[in-house]
């Protein structure tokens, strides 16, 4: 998958692609990651990149040349990209979000600065996406963890096993996790995980996730289908709350 990060900070951007599973998969070749300035598509001396206003009010808004000029060099050389601005305006985020982006084979992420951009450059947008209800300075941020979020769906960067697991794959929260040693400050790793009994270690990680979901998140609990598995993981998580109340 090839992404293209479009902002006026690009040295701000480029550290998403220099640490851990990211870095990983770019020299894996599964992640091509690639940012441009956006000030390099302007033709001015001073590489101006904003402007006033029409109509006054504060701040400043992104000159839409700069947007139309890298389109244009974008397309020309790579064909058409998927493109997704950044917006406090947005979609807002999740993982059935990133999990469709990933499946994009070329995508583009705009980063606004100041008060936005001019709304002409909506024609070349395909998407606009937020990552939460309050407003950022700039898009770095927001373009730096939709990269992170979407990179976990791209086949092969992350074991398929371990992005199930995880908090919200199936609308529930992800299960306890312990390593060694064993015992610390007297608090023991539950039994069952060195049981060697897989089956019981999976039941119990079950319990212990709806456990959480249910407790933190009943919003995402009340969502779940409940499948044979989790029948049987509630009916002794009850039975352990039960004898705890007693
Ligand atoms: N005037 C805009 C508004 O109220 O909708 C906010 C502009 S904000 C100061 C500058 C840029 O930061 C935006 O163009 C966008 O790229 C980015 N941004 C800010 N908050 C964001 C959020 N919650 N999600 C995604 N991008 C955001």
């Amino acid at each position: 998958m090839k992404v293209g990060i479009v902002t006026i900070f690009p040295d701000f951007v480029k550290v998403v692609k220099e640490y851990g599973v990211i870095a990983q998969a770019v020299e894996n070749g599964l992640l091509e990651i690639e940012i441009f300035n956006l000030r390099d598509f302007t033709t001015d001396k001073h590489k101006v990149v904003d402007d006033y206003p029409y109509g006054g009010g504060p701040g400043m808004v992104m000159k839409p040349e700069p947007f139309f000029r890298f389109f244009n060099y974008y397309t020309k050389n790579f064909g058409k990209p998927y493109v997704v601005l950044t917006s406090p305006q947005g979609r807002r985020l999740n993982n059935s979000i990133a999990k469709e982006l990933a499946t994009k084979e070329k995508l583009v992420i705009i980063c606004g600065r100041y008060e936005g951009i001019d709304e002409r450059v909506m024609a070349f947008v395909d998407d606009e996406i937020s990552i939460g209800d309050y407003v950022l300075t700039g898009g770095e941020l927001p373009a730096m963890v939709i990269l992170d979020v979407l990179s976990r769906f791209v086949p092969g960067v992350v074991e398929e096993e371990s992005v199930k697991n995880d908090s919200f794959y199936n609308d529930l929260l992800d299960h306890p996790h312990y390593t060694r040693p064993a015992e610390i400050n007297g608090i023991s790793v539950p039994e069952v995980l060195t049981s060697g009994n897989h089956e019981e270690v999976e039941l119990w990680r079950r319990k212990e996730s709806l456990k959480k979901t249910l407790l933190k998140r009943p919003d995402l609990f009340i969502k779940h289908n409940f499948d044979e598995m989790d029948k049987k993981a509630l009916i002794k998580l009850f039975r352990e709350m039960s004898s705890n109340a007693r």
